[in-house]
């Protein structure tokens, strides 16, 4: 059993306390049958903490987060806080705290649920069983570039400017988490730029070859451009382990990755920062979905995302792989024999709640 570790849960907005409830039973399982040890806490953010505190993020909230070993958060927003002001939105609460945890790598895994496989857009055959990651930079690139913005012209004309910029340290940070993760995985990365045609992507192409030469000559590395990869996903996914590629293009590819397993509902996502100097890495866990207001309180939401960023937190933050595979093969079992909520609903199968599937989710769970 790993040493007792910190975990800070912040629930959020919407369906996100209730799909929480689901993972903390998850939580528990793990503690009351001896595989972990967690101090908990959990904290208000987004809307919740605007009602309570009049900010998305309290100082004392960030300071938990800064101190916590991971931290498991749901989802904010919601129409309730349209009319707040633009800089203490719910949604501020989560970008101040990626930005103060320094958070620059974004793990989206796509994996299809061979129970799943004909909810895919795609063909059964060519998604049953895919598993691949996107490792996405997500705090450098063009929506932070400088000079930004839109400016008048002499002849009244107008134009508008972002800047896609990179520097070797960026491009070497993010580039070492994917191939680490691939030295957990099938052992591949593609390196995905526009290296014809962007000076940004030439260089991206040329530190991720050094780093793979210096560092993980063990991995397998391949480049391609960004738009064959958009093609390539759609034709043919299961040829890729993990794809690393910059804030724009990873924007844009893991949303098109995300649509070939075929619901949102199933999807967690990782964020993860630079290990210092204790071999702490900051980390932040949440399901790629958001509050989704239009069925909050019903008990339709489905929260089986919120429990496999659980498991994405077991394996990566805590190195408990065998937990989070026993976690996902729930899942799976789940999937492939339980009733399901609305969302993956399907004829001849029972349409069950929130916590109905939290229920059969634990009776999947080794004791
Ligand atoms: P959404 O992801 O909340 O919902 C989109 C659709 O998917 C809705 O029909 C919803 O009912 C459904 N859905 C989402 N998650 C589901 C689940 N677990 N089970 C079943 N159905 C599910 O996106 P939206 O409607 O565009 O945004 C709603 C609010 O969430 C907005 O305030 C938005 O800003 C916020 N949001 C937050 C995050 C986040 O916290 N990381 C991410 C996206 C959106």
């Amino acid at each position: 059993m790993i040493a007792n570790k910190n975990l800070l849960l912040m629930p959020g907005d919407g369906i996100g306390p209730e799909v929480m409830a689901q993972a903390r039973r998850v939580l528990n399982w793990l503690q009351e049958s001896g595989r972990a040890s967690f101090t908990i806490d959990e904290e208000l953010v987004g809307g919740a903490a605007i009602d309570v505190h009049g900010v998305p993020l309290t100082d004392a909230a960030l300071a938990k987060a800064k101190s916590a070993d991971a931290l498991l958060f749901g989802s904010v927003g919601g129409p309730k806080w349209d009319k707040v002001p633009f800089e203490i939105r719910p949604e501020a609460g989560l970008l101040k705290l990626r930005a103060e945890l320094q958070v620059f790598a974004n793990l989206r895994p796509a994996k299809v649920f061979h129970a799943l496989a004909d909810a895919s857009s795609l063909k059964p055959e060519l998604v049953s069983g895919l598993d691949l990651m996107i490792v996405r930079e997500c705090i450098g690139g063009i929506y932070f570039g400088q000079p930004r913005g839109i400016e008048t012209l002499p002849n009244g004309e107008q134009r508008g400017i972002n800047t896609e910029v990179y520097t070797t340290h960026e491009i070497q940070r993010v580039g070492r988490v994917a191939f680490e993760l691939a030295r957990k995985r099938q052992g591949r990365v593609c390196s995905v730029e526009k290296a014809n045609v962007m000076e940004a992507g030439l260089l991206w192409r040329q530190v991720m070859t050094k780093l793979h030469a210096e560092e993980f000559p063990d991995v397998a590395l391949s480049h391609m451009y960004a738009d064959n990869c958009a093609m390539q996903l759609a034709k043919n996914p299961k040829q890729f382990d993990v794809i690393v590629t910059s804030n724009l293009f990873g924007d844009i590819l893991s949303d098109l990755a995300a649509m070939l397993t075929g619901s949102l509902g199933l999807l967690p996502s990782a964020t993860l920062g630079a290990k210092d100097e204790n071999g702490r890495v900051p980390s932040l866990y949440e399901p790629i979905h958001g509050s989704a207001p239009d069925i909050a309180g019903t008990g339709k939401a489905n929260p089986l995302a919120q429990v496999l960023s659980l498991a994405m937190m077991l394996r990566y933050s805590f190195d408990m792989s065998e937990e989070a595979n026993a976690i996902e093969a729930a899942v799976e079992r789940v999937l492939a024999k339980a009733g399901r909520t609305p969302d993956i609903a399907v004829p001849g199968r029972a349409v069950i709640s929130t916590a109905e599937m939290g229920d059969a989710l634990l009776a999947e769970l080794p004791r």
